[in-house]
């Protein structure tokens, strides 16, 4: 079997990255960048200083600040019409994944005369304007993905968008935008890095390549991401976490997501759970009932995370991996849907609409082993 890579065209990665934006366009040959993110990241004052940057450096450039979390259809529309004012060359996205998506679909559809939930069809975008990333939270890996999702306003459907369009052609990796990330917001991202890298493993689509850096991902968040939690201004750990999210984004990528994923997004989009929450909330239990699909590579992450002992069987390294999964689920505090507030009886009514957007969704069909709706 062959395995196809996509990977951004530029990869910086380090302290300080993030301010070589200027150097990069050059680079790229492009002038006119139309900047992407939220209003709490204009309140940390970032973006001023990255347009302060461009102007030193003469390139003429506007700004687009309207992302909303679990970005929308509307948002991207909002985004296209500033984007279609001026005559502007590429998208920088500033933020999580939230404004990395935003700005990779208004870079899609600048030419594209479609609805957005159009392109939910795989593979069905092919090209845009080009898209340079700087994330500001280690989760998503979006700077490094050709994937965006985004939620249906209409339909309020969380859709996964993929396609070669959608890769970033640049992304600047500085983990030093991570230090101002709180307790939640850090537990939350590096769950949704440590899902990343161990569905792109156990999946069915997983190949040589994604395996290395899934693995390399894996080990580097279990060992840092309670530190990242409680010590916020570790460097070295938010360096190990933000490496680690880029490479779970090029892990799933290259591979995919499974069951977690897909199940997961119907629960964002109808309870507006944090994306990396919500994963983190089946994470140990879907682990539970998959390993039978594929017990020696579940047997592995639980190695690479130092869950258990190189000299363990399989079934104990699985026993083990369910339990030190738990564990983690439990020291970084992650709710169950109830203790989250959303109502049982809701829940209950919805159950049926979330499980035919999961099973659409074609993550479960990568997954070990294959789900049905009951
Ligand atoms: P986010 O972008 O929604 O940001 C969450 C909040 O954190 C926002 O209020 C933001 O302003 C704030 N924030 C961001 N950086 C911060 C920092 N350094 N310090 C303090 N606050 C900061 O969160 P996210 O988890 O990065 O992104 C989630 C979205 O990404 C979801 O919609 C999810 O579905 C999507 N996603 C996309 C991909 C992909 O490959 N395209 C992969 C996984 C998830």
């Amino acid at each position: 079997m062959t395995a196809n890579i996509n990977l951004p065209r530029i990869l910086r990665i380090g302290a300080g990255a993030s301010r070589q934006l200027p150097e990069v366009l050059d680079e790229l040959n492009l002038k006119r960048p139309l900047l992407v993110t939220d209003a709490f990241i204009v309140s940390l004052g970032w973006l001023d200083t990255l347009e302060a940057q461009l102007s030193e450096k003469g390139f003429s450039h506007n700004r687009f600040t309207e992302v909303v979390p679990d970005p929308t259809s509307d948002a991207v529309t909002a985004g296209l019409a500033v984007l279609r004012q001026g005559k502007y060359d590429c998208v920088v996205a500033l933020g999580g994944g939230s404004s990395i998506d935003t700005a990779k679909a208004i870079a899609v559809m600048a030419h594209r005369d479609q609805p957005m939930r159009h392109y939910k069809v795989p593979n069905s975008i092919a090209d845009g304007l080009p898209v340079i990333a700087i994330p500001t939270t280690a989760g998503t890996g979006s700077e490094a993905t050709r994937a965006a999702v985004i939620t249906d306003t209409e339909s309020q459907e969380k859709m996964l968008c993929m396609g070669l369009g959608l890769m970033p052609i640049a992304a600047l990796v500085d983990f030093e935008l991570t230090l101002s990330m709180p307790w939640r917001l850090t537990a939350d991202t590096g769950l949704d890095s440590l899902c990343h890298a161990l569905e792109a493993y156990v999946s069915k689509k997983a190949n040589a390549f994604t395996d290395t850096i899934a693995l390399a991902a894996m080990t580097a968040i279990n060992t840092h991401i309670r530190t990242a939690c409680q010590q916020p201004d570790n460097r070295e750990a938010r360096e190990a976490m933000m490496l680690a999210a880029t490479q779970g984004g090029i892990a799933f990528s290259n591979s995919s997501v499974t069951l977690i994923h897909g199940m997961s997004r119907p629960i964002g989009a109808l309870y507006h759970v944090p994306h990396g929450l919500s994963n983190a909330m089946l994470l140990p239990d879907v682990t539970a009932w998959s390993i039978s699909g594929a017990p020696a590579r579940y047997a592995d992450c639980a190695r690479a995370m130092g869950m258990a002992e190189s000299s363990d069987s399989d079934a104990t390294a699985n026993q083990k991996l369910v339990a030190g999964l738990r564990l983690l689920c439990s020291d970084l505090k992650v709710p169950r849907p109830g203790e989250f507030g959303i109502d049982a009886q809701a829940w209950q009514q919805s159950l049926e609409l979330m499980t035919q957007q999961a099973l659409d969704s074609g993550s479960p069909n990568n997954n070990p082993r294959i789900p049905n709706a009951a």
